[in-house]
C-alpha cells in the first residue's frame, strides 16, 4: 500500500459547488439570490479565519453574506436581538453562528434562538432530530462533508466497520448518527470511541473506515490503523512551527507520514475534510432558499 488514494477534499468540493450551479440558476429566475448571515463573536483567530474563508466562498459563487463581528464582551440579549433580527430579514436565507462563543455566553439558547428554517449549520435540535429520524432537513456541515467525500471517491460505507474517535455535538455524534442510517452513504456498523474507551488502539484497528475528531495533533498513529483502511482526518491543530512563515503550521488528527504506507485512502490537512465543512454551509444555505421559494 505505498501510494495511498489522497481523497482531495478541495477536487471534491469544486464538483459539490459545481453541482449546486443549476439550483442557484433556478433560483435567480426566481429573483432569489441565497443569502446567509453569519454571527462572530470575539476575537477567537481560528474562528476569524474560519469566517473570512466562508465569507470569500459565497463571493466565489455569487452568492449573498454578510458577517455580523460583535465584540468578545457583548451580553446575551444582544446576541439574541440579532439572531432575532436577522430570522425576520428576508435577504438572509441561513444563519450561521461561529462557534466556540466566549464563555459568559450560553451557547444551547443561541443556538435555539436561530429559526429552524434558517439553520444553516445544521445544528439546531430540530435539524438534528429530523437527522436522526431521517426526515429531510439541513444536514450538519462536517458529518455530511465526510459523507461526500466518500461518496464522490466511490466508497460506500454499506457493511462496513466504520470506528469514529471522538463523541462531540458537531462531528462525532452526527457523523455516526448518518453513517449507520438506512439512508444512501448510510448502512455502516458504528463504533464510537471517546477519551473513556479502554484499548483505543485495538478498537480503531478494527475500522474499515476511520474517522478521527479527537482534537490532538497527529494522536493516530500505525497502531490504530488496519492495513488498507480508509482514514478520515477531521482534525485542524496548529502547532508552533518557527520555520512556518506565520509561527505555526496545521497538521491533523492523524500521523499522516505514519500511516501513509499502511492505509487504502486517506484525506490530507488541510485540504481534507476542511474544504468540505464549507461547501456543506453552501448546499444548506441554497436548500434553505429552495425551502423559502417554495413557500412565497
Ligand atoms: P471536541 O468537542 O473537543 O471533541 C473531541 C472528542 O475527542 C471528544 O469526544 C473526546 O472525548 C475525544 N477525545 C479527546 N481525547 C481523546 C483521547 N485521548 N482518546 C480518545 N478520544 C479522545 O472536538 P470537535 O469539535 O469534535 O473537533 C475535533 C477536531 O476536529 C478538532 O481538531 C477540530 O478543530 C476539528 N474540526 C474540524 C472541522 C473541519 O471542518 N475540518 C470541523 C469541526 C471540527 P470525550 O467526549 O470523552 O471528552
Amino acid at each position: 500500500m505505498s501510494n495511498p488514494k489522497i481523497i482531495d477534499g478541495k477536487l471534491i468540493s469544486g464538483k459539490v459547488r459545481d453541482s449546486l450551479k443549476p439550483r442557484i440558476e433556478q433560483l435567480a429566475a426566481q429573483g432569489i439570490v441565497p443569502g446567509l448571515a453569519v454571527v462572530l463573536i470575539g476575537d477567537d483567530p481560528a474562528s476569524k479565519v474560519y469566517v473570512g474563508m466562508k465569507a470569500r466562498a459565497f463571493e466565489n459563487m455569487n452568492l449573498y453574506s454578510e458577517t455580523f463581528r460583535l465584540p468578545a464582551e457583548t451580553d446575551q440579549k444582544t446576541v439574541l436581538n440579532l439572531i432575532d433580527s436577522l430570522n425576520n430579514d428576508p435577504k438572509f436565507h441561513g444563519i450561521l453562528v461561529q462557534l466556540p462563543l466566549p464563555p459568559h455566553l450560553d451557547e444551547m439558547k443561541v443556538i435555539l434562538a436561530i429559526d429552524p428554517a434558517k439553520d444553516a449549520d445544521g445544528l439546531h435540535p430540530v435539524s438534528l432530530g429530523k437527522m436522526v429520524l431521517e426526515v429531510d432537513g439541513p444536514l450538519p456541515c462536517t458529518p455530511n462533508g465526510i459523507r461526500m467525500l466518500l461518496k464522490y471517491s466511490d466508497i460506500d460505507p454499506g457493511g462496513k466497520h466504520v470506528v469514529v474517535i471522538g463523541r462531540s455535538n458537531i462531528v462525532g455524534k452526527p457523523v455516526a448518527n448518518l453513517l449507520m442510517q438506512k439512508r444512501e452513504l448510510g448502512n455502516a456498523t458504528v463504533t464510537v470511541c471517546h477519551s473513556k474507551t479502554k484499548d483505543l488502539p485495538a478498537i480503531a484497528s478494527q475500522a474499515d473506515i476511520l474517522i478521527a475528531a479527537i482534537g490532538r495533533p497527529e494522536f493516530v498513529d500505525h497502531k490504530y490503523v488496519k492495513k488498507g483502511a480508509v482514514v478520515i482526518d477531521v482534525g485542524v491543530n496548529r502547532i508552533d512551527d518557527p520555520a512556518a512563515k506565520r509561527g505555526y503550521r496545521l497538521v491533523g488528527d492523524v500521523n499522516f507520514d505514519d500511516v501513509k504506507d499502511i492505509v487504502a485512502a486517506i484525506t490530507p490537512v488541510p485540504g481534507g475534510v476542511g474544504p468540505m465543512t464549507i461547501s456543506m454551509l453552501i448546499v444548506n444555505t441554497v436548500y434553505l432558499a429552495e425551502n423559502f421559494a417554495s413557500k412565497k
